[in-house]
């Protein structure tokens, strides 16, 4: 039997503030089933493909990119936020609706050529994973594709990841 994701996913509005719509996956992950679905579909459409590591972006992102590696047998790399990676990073600075964030992946974490997906929960406005693309390109590796749980459409992040291949589970 399979489990609608979509159903799973609790809208959570005005949080962390006013005008948000908080995409809650909480409920999902303590689904065993529905956890292992979410899983197993990622898995299965990058099995076969000719891939050295799977990137996740700090914090949610880990929660996917972590089994995902597992489960095709290859290495994980985290992306995480200043000031958490203990050894010499690449950094990128993006801007946000109001000041800057900044990410940041240690330089040794990629051969240059590495073949690499990258993985976060929620495609919003695509700023976050762009500026993890850039990270990965830095270390002169290869996006092959971004992958989302969710998709928020209406930000148009697919557009500003125009360079990459998108996938995504559940759209809204
Ligand atoms: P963005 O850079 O705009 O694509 O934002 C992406 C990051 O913010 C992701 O790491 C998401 O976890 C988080 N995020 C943005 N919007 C939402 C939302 N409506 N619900 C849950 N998480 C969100």
């Amino acid at each position: 039997m399979t489990t609608n994701l979509a159903d799973l996913i609790r809208n959570i509005p005005d949080f962390p503030i006013p005008g948000i719509q908080f995409k809650d996956i909480t409920p999902l992950l303590r689904d065993g089933e529905a956890l292992r679905q979410a899983i197993d579909a990622m898995a299965v459409r990058y099995a076969g493909r000719a891939l050295d590591a799977i990137v996740g972006i700090e914090s949610r992102g880990f929660i996917f990119s972590a089994p995902l590696a597992y489960r095709l047998g290859i290495g994980m790399i985290p992306i995480r936020k200043p000031g958490k990676l203990p050894w010499e990073t690449f950094a990128v600075e993006y801007d946000l609706e109001y000041g800057t964030n900044k990410l940041e992946m240690h330089r040794d974490a990629l051969a240059p050529g590495a073949r690499v997906v990258v993985v976060d929960d929620v495609l919003a406005t695509g700023g976050t994973v762009a500026a993890a693309c850039q990270l990965v390109e830095m270390a002169g590796a290869i996006v092959e594709e971004t992958a989302f749980l969710i998709e928020l459409t209406f930000l148009k992040g697919r557009e500003r990841l125009a360079k990459y291949p998108v996938f995504s589970m559940i759209q809204y």
